[in-house]
């Protein structure tokens, strides 16, 4: 299978919503369980038959060009570097005349978008159309502007972002034609603004229900970190599991007050860290003010609410587990001798198990526990997880030569994988 059509990636995007977690490294670059993105977007390509990409790039190119240079995965690469900001419509021309097939494929170089591109150079030659647009039905959403488009598969109108219940997008995904190439406007432009939305063109829209994922929104580049490799077949991931107070937060005996919740510093770009390097972020806490009484598990669900909102742009916590029972407990219901209780293995195997029923076997000697007690770290021992960590950011450690972690940092902040 070939597809008979270059493909140019926008690979240019200075990438500002998500500069504050990948600093200086190129949008597309910026790490998906421990790979550039890039690669993920041009394997899935690959495997569609793609033979000739036309990258273009701007904004740290020679970054992207020292990494891929001229050949990928059997394929041929040519660049469209951007001497001067040429804007999306400017590097869409620049590219096009780099390219050697009549149609070509344009694609975002920070969405992921599984497109069937055989049967949109299909749709875009029976419509005669120079413009073809892949489209993806969404629900409940305000972050996109909506397309419309008539019985014919004719495009008639672009509509501002706003809330919306259900509406078609654009993808970033289209099929032009070189034959567009003399009515385009000359040097720098936006490729949305003065082409797509005055409808420069008999512009076609091809509604596709394939996987859609845009990594230039923090929280999407956050899911993205499983949910791309596992698209890509893998399916076993480490995991960070982490204590929670005195490791993410600042130890206050019986936290329970959204309002006494303070991150230790750092930890939150560890979290980010650990997620870009493939660790599944899980969070292992013993609340036993549970069973005596202090608060209830209202209110930990409340304050684990917060918790992912304040982490919503910045990083990223797959899953929360913690153990509201004590021996001891004053209310009756938690007076139990629980399995989950640390050390006890018990919330580290819900965690193993509840991820296996979607699918992701965790790598148990793979991945990491951190902890502020030694009772952290009997709990990984406890469950098998390979590399026990204990952090000084919380209780204070007594004894550190007794420790029987694998390694003392200061604070997750500090933990280096
Ligand atoms: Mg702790």
């Amino acid at each position: 299978m070939r597809i008979d059509a270059d493909i140019i990636v926008l690979a240019g995007g200075l990438g500002e919503r998500l500069r504050h977690v990948t600093g200086d490294t190129q949008k597309v670059m910026a790490p998906i369980a421990g790979r550039p993105f890039l690669r993920y977007l041009l394997d899935g390509l690959l495997a569609q038959g793609a033979r000739r990409f036309v990258l273009a790039a701007g904004y740290r190119a020679e970054q992207l060009e020292a990494y891929f240079g001229d050949r990928y995965g059997g394929a041929e690469i040519v660049w469209s570097r951007e001497e001067t900001p040429l804007g999306t419509g400017g590097a869409i021309r620049q590219a096009l005349e780099r390219c050697e097939t009549e149609d070509a494929i344009v694609v975002n170089g920070d969405t992921y978008f599984d497109v069937d591109l055989s049967a949109l150079l299909r749709s875009h030659r029976e419509t005669g159309a120079k413009l073809t647009l892949c489209l993806k039905k969404m629900t409940d959403f305000d972050r996109y502007g909506t397309v419309d488009m008539d019985e014919a598969g004719r495009i008639v109108g672009f509509r501002e972002k706003k809330p919306v219940k259900e509406g078609l997008i654009n993808g970033g995904v289209y099929a032009v034609g070189k034959s567009a190439l003399p009515r385009l406007p000359e040097g720098r432009f936006s490729f949305e603004k003065e082409v797509l939305e005055p409808l420069a063109f008999p512009t076609y829209g091809m509604v596709s229900d394939g996987y859609f994922i845009d990594i230039g929104v923090p929280s999407d580049y956050f899911r993205a970190q499983t949910e791309i490799p596992l698209r890509f077949g893998q399916t076993v991931f480490p995991a960070a599991f982490l204590d929670r107070d005195g490791v993410i937060n600042k130890e206050k005996r019986h936290l329970w007050k959204v309002e006494d919740f303070e991150f230790i510093e750092g930890a939150p770009q560890a979290m980010a860290r650990l997620r870009e390097q493939g660790y599944l972020i899980i969070v292992v806490t013993n609340q036993a003010g549970v069973a005596k009484g202090f608060y209830t598990e209202d209110d930990i669900a409340v304050l684990h609410d917060h918790i992912k909102e304040l982490l919503r742009d910045v990083a990223y916590i797959d899953a929360f587990y913690y153990c509201p029972y004590h021996p001891r407990g004053q209310v009756e219901k938690y007076r139990v001798d629980s399995r989950d209780r640390k050390p006890g293995p018990g919330m580290i195997e819900r965690a193993a198990a509840d991820f296996k029923a979607k699918g992701i076997t965790i790598d148990l000697a793979r991945s990491i526990l951190v902890g502020d007690t030694e009772k952290d770290i009997e709990t990984g021992i406890n469950a098998g997880i390979g590399r026990k960590i204990l952090v000084r950011s919380g209780h204070p450690i007594p004894d550190e030569a007794k420790s029987r972690a694998d390694a003392i940092f200061d604070s997750l902040a500090d933990v280096m994988i």
